[in-house]
């Protein structure tokens, strides 16, 4: 198929360099443009703006940061959109933000998804990303076939909005599951123990998680080079807060980690991945 990738950041890059691998020909944009022509060598063009991908395409990806940056692609594109076009937003955004986006791509009689995901980049570069869709069903089953490139479990979750609604119920889980794995190898080492050795006893049973077993070894060693950035987590945590406030859910822990995640921010690691939370509470524990 003619497909558009606008973004091709951490996720975007690895995610449609797995399109082009599977024969699809894909145009990519990206804002910093170096970074859309390490796509070059595995067969992508390279575009010069979101029209000029989005021109020929069948249909155009997203995966960018913030409801803002979707929205100015969308405003972008949408001048040449045709009749039938998919666009697949995979950004993580408001969810009330995807439902006028979809509205507006109906204008054109194209087709919108909000198709969030979640895996990390390791998921990205395997394939293995759980992938929550929202939208048209008939588009969703069009979409499909490339879905299944990018993901291992894909849900159709409803109407325009529900993937995102889905994503952030995904992501409160795993805010608080990122500060269990962080409190965690906190304690083993206050409490005298290899970390190593304590990740080795405990991975494989109860207190097991994606965060605790893909974070628990950078937290060892002190790699905070960034899989999801503090600035992108943070970025859902606003978006958390505004669902809890519009749906009159109490979500407590999510107070906590929202502002420990400030304190993050505060201390220079929004560049940084999200296991960078673990020098927050090093520093509140007075060690290193
Ligand atoms: P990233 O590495 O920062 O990549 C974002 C890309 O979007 C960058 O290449 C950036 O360009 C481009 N961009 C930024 N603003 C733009 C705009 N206004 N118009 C066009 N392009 C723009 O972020 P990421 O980690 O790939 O995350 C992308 C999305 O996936 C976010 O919504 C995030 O929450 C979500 N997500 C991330 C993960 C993860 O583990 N990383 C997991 C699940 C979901 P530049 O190169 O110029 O900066």
């Amino acid at each position: 198929m003619q497909i558009a990738w606008i973004g091709t950041g951490i996720m975007g890059a690895p995610m449609a360099r797995r399109l082009l691998r599977a024969g699809h020909q894909v145009t990519a944009f990206n804002r910093t443009r170096a970074r859309a022509q390490a796509l070059a060598a595995d067969g992508a063009a390279v575009a010069d703006s979101p029209a000029q991908a989005a021109r020929a395409a069948e249909v155009v990806f997203t995966m960018v940061p913030d409801t803002p940056d979707v929205e100015q692609v969308v405003d972008q594109i949408a001048p040449v959109l045709k009749q039938g076009t998919l666009v697949i937003d995979m950004s993580t955004i408001a969810p009330a933000s995807a439902r006028r986006l979809a509205q507006r791509v109906a204008e054109k009689k194209a087709d919108f998804l909000d198709a969030p995901v979640s895996g990390g980049e390791p998921g990205a570069i395997e394939g293995t990303l759980t992938i929550m869709v929202g939208g048209e069903r008939e588009a969703f089953e069009r979409a499909r076939p490339l879905l299944d490139q990018l993901g291992q479990r894909i849900t159709y979750m409803g109407g325009a909005g529900s993937g995102q609604m889905t994503k952030l119920v995904n992501q409160i889980a795993v805010a608080v599951n990122l500060e269990a794995a962080v409190e965690a190898m906190l304690l083993a080492t206050r409490g005298g123990l290899d970390p190593a050795l304590v990740l080795e006893a405990i991975g494989a049973g109860a207190a097991g998680s994606w965060q605790l077993n893909n974070l628990g070894p950078k937290i060892i060693a002190r790699d905070y080079r960034p899989g999801f950035l503090i600035k992108l987590l943070r970025k859902d945590l606003r978006l958390l807060n505004e669902a809890a406030r519009e749906t009159t859910t109490p979500l407590p822990a999510l107070s906590l980690v929202t502002a420990l995640l400030e304190a993050a921010s505060a201390q220079g690691h929004d560049a940084d991945g999200t296991q960078a939370l673990a020098a927050v509470l090093a520093a509140m524990a007075g060690a290193r």
